[in-house]
């Protein structure tokens, strides 16, 4: 599998230490079925599979892959890079009607993106489909109603909601429960045949309707459903429960260690009782893998319901599901961010078992560390007012074009030669940004006003003498003299001094460009949290579009490519409609953290 290159050696966690200690026993040298999972003939080989640990990605294809995502895919492919093991994109497609091959195409491409591969050491592409395997998953239903572990409820849902007890009562059987495995048989085999309703009969496990853990009680294997499947068609009208194929796609294959989130502890029983009768009855091989738990990403500001993203994407709240707004890599992505700088993001959170929430500015201060150093940078003036040197043509020459330059990084590259330059003109007028002139400054101001003398960056010191405004007061010119030898990088130039250094596109080379203010999409840290109505607390100002004046040298920028718009922030071209002759960028996000102010 491909390794993001100069990743630093992940600190240690609860997962890694088991995964060592059960490499230090030899635990996972075990008999690896040969062909593929779910193949007839699956049990019939027996390649030695040598000591390393299979772990799994399994979404379901019911929309695009998230920030939470990232952190299980983190984890998941992580682990098996660090230890000589095998990460499976698996797709759990078990649910035929809310599954699209769209979701399936951007997930495969969300993967990638991030850097990780699902190919192994030998070349084998380790990418799954829980469907592939349905007709082992009937072979194992038809195994444990054999073995009497498993029978037909055909209550109606009601009735088995409310025979199914809750935490301080227990659950009361079925009538159906003690049918004989023949009966069952014939039954379910009437549900796969298409005899029986939708939703007029389940297949039950049979375990202990009294159970503490009202997952043991007798909870549902299959389902009826006629709907059509994103990959077998009209083949099944019958589904099998997550909870049922999820252990079972894991042993087909052969996955040592099964992580998923907390919320799947108290089903852990469930998955260790079916996989141990299905040990027990030779369908799948032992040492049978095992679930670990971790605590779920919680990202502040953010909401990472599936079902929440998609009802914003269908309701026309935002643009789609790669909106810049959207915490769907597909939306960070286009919102500028880097893989380098969501796996730097998921290593500095760590796994753990606690409840916890992580403030949305650690993912905007992991993609500032990654772009500092490498985003070249620009002059953009957001606002823009006109600033004229009216002495211009008397000092420097009619018309004149100064040509100035700045470095496009604030380092010397590797080989310790200077950065590349920025090329612009200065002339008679430049645009500045509107906010930094003031005609009655307040104190401690240091940019443009009557009398006061500031350096435009990368170019001479100018003085401000005054403005034109309109009949409504408004500012329309900015008015002031250049001084002449005071040019940035001349020998002496520093003489007259500047107070602040102003940011600026020449009138004469400016290009116009459509900048993407976005911001937080709620304006609550926890938006659906407590059963908070997320649809109340969305943030009137996440996206404020303006028309910007930009310096010449993004005219060459390429969609995705990133810049640190100087004074400003970190900005993407963006990846769906910049184009030659149509510039568009995103912020991606501020140079500091100023949410909290
Ligand atoms: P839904 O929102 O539809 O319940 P899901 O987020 O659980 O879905 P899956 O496709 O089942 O979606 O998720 C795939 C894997 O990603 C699972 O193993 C799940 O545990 C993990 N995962 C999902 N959300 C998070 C999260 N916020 N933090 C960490 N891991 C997550
Ligand atoms: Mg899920």
């Amino acid at each position: 599998m491909s390794t993001p290159a100069n990743a630093p050696p992940p600190p240690t966690n609860f997962l890694r230490q088991i995964i060592e200690a059960d490499l230090a026993q030899g635990k996972h040298a075990h008999k690896r079925w040969a062909g593929s999972p779910g193949d007839a003939d699956h049990q019939a080989g027996a390649a030695v599979d040598p000591a390393r640990i299979r772990t799994r990605f399994p979404p379901e294809p019911n929309g695009y892959l998230h920030i939470g995502h990232a952190k299980s895919i983190c984890l998941n492919f992580g682990l098996a890079r660090d230890y000589g093991g095998v990460c499976h994109l698996r797709f759990d497609d078990t649910n035929p009607e809310k599954e699209e091959q769209e979701y399936v195409d951007g997930i495969v491409d969300a993967v990638h993106w991030l850097g990780f591969d699902w190919k192994d050491a030998d070349g084998h592409e380790n990418l799954y489909f829980a469907s592939s395997y349905f007709d082992f998953m009937y072979r194992a239903a038809e195994y444990l109603i054999a073995s009497g572990n498993a029978y037909v409820d055909e209550q109606t849902a009601q009735e088995m909601r409310a025979n199914r007890g809750d935490f301080g009562k227990p659950g009361v059987d079925s009538p159906y429960r003690d049918r004989t495995p023949a009966e069952n048989l014939a039954r379910f085999r009437a549900m796969r045949d298409g005899a029986l309703a939708d939703g007029s009969a389940v297949l039950r496990a049979r375990i202990d309707m009294a159970h503490p853990n009202i997952n043991l009680r007798d909870p549902a294997v299959y389902r009826i459903k006629r709907a059509e499947h994103h990959a077998t068609g009209n083949r099944w009208c019958i589904y099998p429960m997550y909870t049922f194929a999820h252990p079972i796609e894991d042993a087909l294959e052969c996955i040592t260690h099964s992580i998923c989130t907390l919320e799947f502890e108290d089903q852990r029983p469930f998955y260790d009782w079916l996989l141990d009768h299905l040990a027990d009855g030779g369908l799948i091989a032992r040492p049978q893998p095992r679930q670990y738990e971790f605590a779920r990403l919680n990202l502040t500001y953010v909401v990472t319901s599936k079902r929440k993203l998609k009802h914003l994407v269908d309701s026309g709240i935002v643009g789609g599901w790669d909106d810049p707004r959207m915490p769907t890599l597909v939306g960070l992505r286009r919102r500028g961010y880097t893989p380098a700088s969501i796996r730097a993001f998921c290593e500095r959170i760590g796994v753990t078992k606690d409840y916890a929430w992580i403030d949305y500015a650690t993912l905007e201060a992991s993609l500032r560390e990654d772009l500092e150093p490498r985003a070249h940078r620009a002059m953009v003036v957001l606002d823009p007012v006109k600033l004229e040197l009216a002495n211009w043509d008397a000092v420097m020459g009619a018309g004149h074009l100064e040509p100035c330059q700045l470095p496009a990084l604030p380092h010397a590259g590797d080989d310790g030669q200077p950065a590349a330059q920025r090329h612009f003109l200065l002339g008679r007028e430049v645009w500045i940004e509107r906010e930094d002139f003031e005609e009655h400054p307040p104190k401690g101001y240091k940019r443009l006003y009557p009398g006061n003398t500031v350096r435009l960056k990368g170019g001479y010191v100018i003085e401000c003498t005054g403005c034109e405004k309109d009949a409504g007061g408004t500012v329309t010119k900015v008015l002031a003299r250049v001084i002449p030898d005071t040019k940035s990088g001349t020998p002496g130039a520093d003489s007259v001094k500047a107070r602040a250094a102003l940011t600026w596109v020449g009138a004469h080379d400016g290009v116009r460009a459509e900048v993407r203010l976005y911001d937080r999409l709620f304006t609550d840290p926890q938006p659906d949290a407590g059963g908070k109505d997320y649809l109340a607390l969305l943030n009137p100002g996440s996206l404020k579009t303006v028309t910007a004046w930009a310096e010449p040298s993004l005219a060459q920028a390429q969609p995705d490519d990133k810049f640190q718009f100087e004074r400003l922030g970190y900005f993407v071209a963006d990846r769906v409609d910049h184009a030659p002759g149509r510039l568009v960028f995103n912020r991606t996000t501020g140079l500091k953290d100023s949410w909290g102010k």
